[in-house]
């Protein structure tokens, strides 16, 4: 039976030092061969398949041995794993990730500082803050901004609707306690009045930060867009007009600079106008496109997020940093408090000089990792300005992609994009008609055939109740050849589905 004895070999202190960089080294040894010889982003591997290789694994008895665990890690994660990193992944919003941020995580899971208090991170808590402001300065929010880092855009947003929500409370008091009785309403009284507008285009978060917060999701009205999927600014005036109308209360206006789908901006000077004209919060969402922030060509397409009461980046999606990287700003670091709740283990009262910067106070997490380095290294070690130019090169690329993709009669393609995303679909040749829905299904069936192949992962997504194909591109390898050629793979698989599908449609009129 191991014993405390053995179990203590495995800790990480002054006299383990060794093993740890012997485990550790070889973990890392193992991936570096397992990408350098990974020929494809995905085997194909289907839950059903690998399901029972992880069940038939018995967690009782421990191998005791590093090299054991990672030789059966080969098999059960690391041989099909979708790799990230590999040119023709083209699905989701995933980056490769750049080495410097790796050391940092390489770093920081070992010293495992907790970013809550300054007593569980030192120095960690100047640096986490410091990115905070480089980030606050990139975007413009002004000298009282301030902010704190995430696990992902969900919960930046989440935090964001929450200090909205609660300031979006104190000023219907205020108002209440100025005016005629001088009663203040509960809680409870204006809870069900408040409501948040952003784009049909917009991020399902916004809907769940509105449900956990206790508005419901039909707290949430969708704001219309324009062909470009932008939100349509005369559509949101309307919106808040209506709004004030019927005393219902805009806590807050959520525009999204880069659509999960189409990579799309919203006008921000305009919408920023409109907040200001009716004394709304303005919460951009930036997860996708904050890459621009680094960016020393393209900045401009985020002109108006300065003019923001909250902003959400997340750095794991345009700046090259491994999952989980984000954060949420605000411009008025007062309004931050609504996250703080007073608990006498953590803040323990203090004489005003003897200030002690404790991180919980601005987060709705207490343990967090400290994710803020890699970052700091990425910086350190790179720089913005070349991880702007990683993401300029998407971006480029993305835009030669829609030439492509326009002047090939195999697919109709929606809007060119302003980031990185390409939102297409095969179409079958102009002289064949068929059934919409089985073009749909023939889109539908080449995505899968596709990933099965593991030659390439693309996404799929939906418009107008039409199924369309989609490619996120994050990864600068990834070439214009990379994109003609899964481009010819999914028409291949869309026309082999139609040719199965229709003709026994086309004898079948031929019959009758
Ligand atoms: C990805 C995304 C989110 C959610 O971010 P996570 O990091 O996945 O939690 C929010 N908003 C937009 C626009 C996104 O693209």
């Amino acid at each position: 039976m191991p014993g405390a004895a053995d179990g203590r070999a495995h800790l990480f202190n002054d006299r383990t030092a060794e093993r740890y960089r012997r485990s550790v080294t070889g973990g890392v040894d193992l991936v570096a061969a397992t990408v350098a010889r990974t020929d494809r982003p995905f085997t194909g591997v289907t839950p059903a398949q690998l399901a029972p290789e992880i069940s038939g694994i018995d967690l009782e008895r421990p191998l005791g041995d590093a090299g054991a665990a990672l030789e059966e890690l080969k098999g059960v994660y690391l041989k099909d794993a979708v790799y990230f990193h590999h040119p023709r992944y083209l699905a989701h919003l995933n980056c490769p990730v750049v080495i410097p941020a790796l050391l940092g995580e390489a770093v920081l899971s070992a010293v495992n500082s907790s970013l809550d208090t300054w007593d569980q991170s030192a120095g960690g808590t100047l640096i986490e803050r410091r990115l905070i402001d480089w980030t606050a300065e990139r975007i413009g929010l002004g000298e009282a901004a301030d902010g704190i880092f995430t696990s992902g855009g969900t919960q930046s947003n989440l935090q964001a609707m929450l200090l909205a929500r609660d300031e979006a409370c104190k000023l219907v008091e205020k108002e209440a306690a100025a005016t005629g009785s001088g009663e203040i309403p509960p809680k409870s009284a204006i809870l069900p009045r408040l409501r948040i507008l952003t784009s049909e285009a917009s991020h399902f978060s916004i809907q769940k930060a509105a449900a956990i917060l206790g508005l419901g999701y039909e707290a949430v009205i969708p704001v219309p867009c324009d062909q470009d999927r932008r939100m349509r600014t005369v559509a949101l005036a309307r919106e808040l007009d209506r709004c004030h109308r019927e005393n219902q209360v805009v806590m807050a206006v959520v525009a999204t600079a880069g659509t999960t789908d189409f990579g799309s901006i919203d006008p921000l000077p305009e919408i920023a106008g409109l907040c200001a004209r009716y004394g709304s919060w303005l919460h951009v969402d930036a997860a996708y496109g904050c890459g621009l922030l680094a960016s020393t060509t393209r900045r401009h397409l985020l002109n108006g997020i300065e003019r923001a009461d909250s902003v959400t980046v997340d750095y794991h999606k345009s700046f090259f940093q491994p999952v989980s990287s984000s954060a949420v700003l605000v411009r008025d670091r007062a309004t931050l408090s609504h996250a703080t709740y007073h608990a006498d283990y953590l803040n323990p009262e203090r004489s005003a000089e003897n200030l002690i910067p404790n991180q919980v106070d601005k987060s709705i997490q207490t343990t967090r990792r400290f994710d803020a380095l890699k970052l700091w290294l990425t910086l350190r070690i790179m720089g913005a300005d070349a991880i702007g130019a990683l993401f300029d090169e998407v971006v480029d690329r993305a835009a030669e992609g829609w030439s492509l993709l326009d002047t090939d009669p195999r697919y109709e393609v929606v809007t060119q994009p302003q980031l990185s995303t390409l939102v297409f679909r095969y179409v079958p040749p102009a002289d064949e008609t068929c059934d919409p829905a089985l073009v749909d299904r023939a889109n539908l069936h080449a995505r899968e055939a596709l990933a099965a192949s593991g030659e390439a992962v693309v996404a799929g997504t939906v418009v107008d109740g039409r199924h369309y194909l989609k490619f996120t591109l994050l990864n600068p390898e990834t070439s214009l050849s990379d994109i003609a050629f899964v481009l010819d793979l999914l028409a291949e698989h869309a026309g082999q589905y139609l040719a199965l599908h229709i003709e026994p449609e086309l004898s079948h009129s031929r019959a009758s």
